[in-house]
């Protein structure tokens, strides 16, 4: 089956055509600056209709006259709702639209791709898998705030956890690594990309996430603080900061480039080791944030099998896995050092045979994930039979 996988933003669309059963990524793209004008003014890409024509024109060599089967929509917020992914119809395009004060950058644009896909393949079945999705397991006593119960009943204001798609993923290629059916795989999955979460997983399904509300909770990320006295918010508003600037504040100035100068990690790798002090700090802070979530995780999944590192930091930073183990060690996690250091994209185990907990690098793949539901559901959907 010939799945096309979109992540559609505001201004870009993002795009993997995969053969699910061979594996294979037969193509994959990003058309960018959707809406903006080039010089002179003109429109190059007005909107999602015209980003859809160029991936169809980029697709057509790869797809050497066969069709597509399916389309598989990363959906950012599936509120409450949506815990498995979905066929998608009218009603679900307008339920999606619905949680559009969940996530206001984020849903709309998912909206836009889907309905210009329906608009221009009104016959190929579209998925929507959540990254929400994996999260609605989480018991209320981890996603209840500690406030008046009418922001939750008015305003939906409760924990919902993002990243779902790659920590469902990874912890199940975890437990096959250490041969522990998935559904008795009890661990603890650290997603660190530009946006980083950890989640507690019990039973292979997740139990708490430290991404909350939205995205900004929890540990410290690229650009976003994670966890702050919510007090200072208050504060700042009290100074005249508007919600915008605030917003902005902590979701874009803060994090690794309000500590360390910069929100790459390779970066902050290489001017701490040339001993800059604001590097190092920024590394302190983010790998002491990062350890007590896992100690706090591993208490809350009744002791951790398996402490799993994934996404651009988790995967390539032996530094920064380093120095999160280092604290882990009243857990007894050992590193082995040159299976630390060693380069690899497959998963593996970089702890010492001494080790009370393993740790392991699983590199995730949210598209593959992507694919691999939406073929599921559109199989599912047509009887068990394979279309085409
Ligand atoms: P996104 O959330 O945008 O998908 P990624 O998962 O690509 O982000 O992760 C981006 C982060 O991974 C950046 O901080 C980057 O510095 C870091 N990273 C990527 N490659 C390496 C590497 N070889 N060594 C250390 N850090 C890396």
């Amino acid at each position: 089956m010939l799945v096309l996988v979109i992540n559609s933003g505001s201004s870009s669309l993002k795009y993997q055509l995969r053969d699910v059963a061979a594996g294979e990524v037969l193509a994959e793209g990003m058309v960018d600056r959707i809406g903006f004008p080039e010089e002179g003014g003109e429109l190059e890409v007005p909107d999602h209709e015209a980003a859809l024509d160029l991936v169809d024109a980029a697709l057509h060599e790869a797809l050497a006259g066969r069709r597509i089967d399916a389309v598989g929509h990363r959906v950012v917020h599936g509120g409450e709702r949506f815990g498995d992914p979905v066929l998608i119809d009218n009603e679900i395009t307008r339920s999606i639209e619905r949680l559009n004060p969940l996530a206001p950058l984020h849903n709309p644009a998912n909206v836009l791709g889907i309905r210009a896909i329906a608009d221009k393949w009104p016959d190929v079945p579209q998925v929507a898998v959540f990254d929400t999705a994996y999260h609605r397991t989480i018991p209320e006593r981890a996603w209840r705030y500690a406030v008046p119960d009418w922001l939750y009943t008015r305003h939906g204001i409760r924990r919902y956890g993002f990243h779902g798609t790659s920590h469902q993923y990874v912890a199940g290629r975890a437990a096959a690594l250490l041969g522990i059916d998935p559904a008795a795989f009890d661990g603890v999955v650290l997603h660190l990309g530009n946006g980083a979460s950890a989640t507690a997983v019990q039973g292979g399904r997740s139990i708490d996430t430290s991404m909350g509300f939205t995205p900004l909770e929890g540990l410290v990320m690229g650009t976003r603080s994670g966890d702050v006295d919510p007090s200072i918010l208050v504060f700042l508003g009290r100074l005249g900061m508007t919600p915008d600037e605030i917003d902005d504040l902590l979701n874009r100035e803060s994090g690794l480039k309000a500590l360390g100068g910069s929100n790459d990690m390779r970066t902050l790798v290489e001017s701490a080791e040339r001993g800059d002090a604001k590097a190092r700090r920024a590394l302190d802070v983010a790998s002491y944030r990062l350890a007590k979530y896992v100690g706090a995780y591993h208490v809350a999944v009744g002791g951790a099998r398996a402490i799993v590192f994934t996404a651009g930091i988790g995967e390539n930073s032996s530094v920064f896995r380093g120095l999160v183990a280092e604290r882990l060690g009243a857990l007894g996690v050992v590193l082995d050092a040159a299976a630390n250091a060693a380069r690899s994209s497959e998963p593996r185990a970089v702890s010492a045979a001494e080790s009370a907990i393993p740790v392991l690098v699983v590199p995730t793949d949210e598209e593959r994930a992507i694919a691999e539901a939406t073929a599921a559901v559109v199989t599912a959907a047509v009887g068990g039979q394979m279309p085409r």
